[in-house]
């Protein structure tokens, strides 16, 4: 009697769109950059809905940086302490450093933290294309944990950063789904820090079972998913189940091959199984593109700071000539 389950014909969750299904047929595009630019521009024109997928080569293409001399400017202290090789050579890999104690371990990690997190700020690219698709439903799904579109401007509540928050940290055997905010004792150890070690007492603890806690960055499995990592997956999959009842662009930027089933692969999926979806991938060098898709995939390589301000400047002349 209760065949009444009725569900929205396009109900699609957080992990239903995950996908490990990568494509057999990647091509490199062969046709001329102005052409892809003004392909882009037209399709992002035509969609009612936009979801943004972010991966590091945003960061990096606005601006932000990682290693060579940005980084000997500022971890030199930490260079002096431990060597510069292999570990102290970039921010990526002086994170993993076997860190003697807790001292020395969040002496790094705060420093960190502030530089890649909340004192990073590379916007103007971000609030460039924001300002582009300010007409459109749109929404943000990011495997980056710095914040950028938020200080840019984009609405928090649509955004859903996947991997965690360099602002945060968690227990570190997860054993209770919460995590902590924690810019000011951040700042705290960067005023105390000496030799690259912090003070015993700004070690923090977990509340719950008073062991060690660490960053809240998805590196294992105890990486803690909060109330607000679950509204945001919640928000996420509405706005996809709604979006694909109309026409949706996927616009991906600077995703590579780390963790390609959270934006990559799944985005190559929806387009595969829905034909008002299409797909914009920019990337510097990475932007194949499955050739089953057609002219509903545009894969540009080539520096996203310069393809971005492109794809916005067209945009813009689109709407103004057909206003
Ligand atoms: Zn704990």
């Amino acid at each position: 009697m209760f065949n009444d389950i009725r569900k929205p014909e396009n109900n699609i969750s957080f992990s239903s769109f995950l996908s490990a299904d990568y494509a057999r047929d990647y091509i490199t595009q062969d046709t001329p950059y102005d052409e892809q630019i003004g392909m882009a521009a037209k399709t992002i024109r035509e969609a009612d809905h936009v979801l943004i997928g972010v991966g590091a080569g945003m960061s990096v293409a606005a601006g932000a940086e990682y290693g060579g001399k940005f980084f000997e400017e500022n971890f030199a202290e930490f260079q002096r302490v431990y060597g510069k090789g292999p570990y102290m050579q970039d921010m990526y890999s002086a994170g993993f450093y076997p860190f003697p104690d807790e001292e020395s371990r969040w002496g790094l990690w705060s420093h960190l933290a502030l530089i890649a997190g909340a004192d990073l700020d590379v916007t103007p690219l971000h609030r460039l294309l924001i300002e582009a698709i300010a007409d459109k439903r749109s929404f943000i799904l990011s495997t980056n944990a710095d914040h950028q579109f938020e200080k840019a401007g984009y609405p928090e509540e649509q955004i859903f950063a996947t991997q965690g928050s360099y602002r945060r940290i968690q227990c570190k055997r997860g054993c209770h789904p919460k995590t902590y905010d924690s810019v000011e004792l951040f700042r705290r150890m960067e005023l105390e820090r000496k030799d690259g070690r912090i003070p015993g007492a700004l070690v923090p603890r977990c509340p719950v079972c008073g062991g060690e806690m660490t960053m809240n960055l998805r590196v294992d499995d105890c990486f803690v998913q909060d109330d607000d990592w679950y509204a945001a997956e919640e928000r996420f999959s509405r706005f996809l189940s709604r979006a694909l009842g109309c026409r949706l662009v996927l616009l991906e930027l600077g995703v590579g091959f780390n963790t390609p089933t959270i934006i990559r692969f799944p985005f190559e999926k929806l387009c595969r199984e829905h034909e008002n979806v299409s797909l914009i991938r920019l990337n510097r060098s990475k932007a194949i593109v499955p050739a089953s898709l057609g002219s509903r995939a545009i894969g540009i390589s080539a520096d996203m700071a310069k393809s971005i301000t492109d794809i916005c400047n067209a945009l813009d002349q689109t709407g103004r000539s057909e206003s």
